[in-house]
């Protein structure tokens, strides 16, 4: 049992689906999870406030779901897949950490998240992973790194020529989520005691992966 938190746009995603893959385990995309209850709330109606008022019942009926595919983790809500570019629309990103601030949102999807240990071996990857979903995983990492760095990534994974005005007003959108996760009361996002911190600002995808089997492999040979 891997997991794997760290800031926005620390590397966090592609890390854990490259060391998934290399390890044969699942990889667990929380965030994807917490953006999906989004979607529907937001296709629901609600807005502002609206959105933090969700009771059990209103979100037992979302039906949110997950489901293990060959290409990976498969979120759906309503019985149907919800598309990618739902989950990683603008406005979805701008209000997911207000959704995840609700803690009858947070307890309504810790056992989907935790029945995903059912598999083979996972790397779950979040905000809240090594604290409070998974605190007895094996390995446990911390990603961060610089804002800027962070920001030119998100844009160049958007296509987005990354100039210095737009990294500066990315930078500060990044800041901001990390800053509204870290004060929220319920799960607020922070480094478990015993996870290991990795810093990426100059790392490249493929030498974090590395770090991260080699954690694994480490663990292993202690069991
Ligand atoms: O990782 P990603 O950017 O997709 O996460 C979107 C948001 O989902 C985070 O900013 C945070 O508000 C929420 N989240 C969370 N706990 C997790 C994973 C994500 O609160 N384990």
């Amino acid at each position: 049992m891997v997991a794997i938190d760290g800031s926005a746009g620390s590397g966090k995603s592609t890390t854990a689906a490259a060391a998934a893959a290399r390890l044969g385990f699942r990889h667990l995309d929380s965030g994807a999870i917490y953006r999906a209850v989004t979607v529907a709330l937001l296709r629901s109606g609600r807005s502002g406030p609206a959105l933090e008022r969700v009771t059990r019942d209103e979100l037992a009926d979302l039906e949110i779901g997950v489901e293990w595919r060959e290409q990976g983790m498969e979120v759906q809500a309503g019985g149907r897949p919800v598309p990618e570019r739902a989950l990683r629309s603008e406005r979805v990103t701008a209000m997911v950490s207000q959704v995840a601030a609700v803690a009858a949102v947070r307890a309504h999807l810790l056992e989907l998240q935790r029945d995903a240990a059912k598999g083979p071996g996972l790397v779950a990857e979040g905000r809240d992973m090594g604290t409070v979903v998974f605190p007895g995983a094996e390995v446990k990492v911390f990603l961060d790194a610089h804002p800027r760095e962070r920001a030119r990534r998100r844009l160049l994974q958007r296509g987005v020529h990354p100039e210095a005005a737009e990294i500066d007003s990315e930078a500060a959108r990044l800041t901001r989520r990390d800053q509204r996760d870290a004060s929220r009361s319920v799960a607020p996002f922070q480094q478990a005691g015993d996870a290991m911190l990795l810093d990426t600002t100059d790392l490249d995808p493929e030498a974090q992966t590395d770090e991260i089997v080699r954690l694994v492999e480490a663990a292993r040979k202690h069991r």
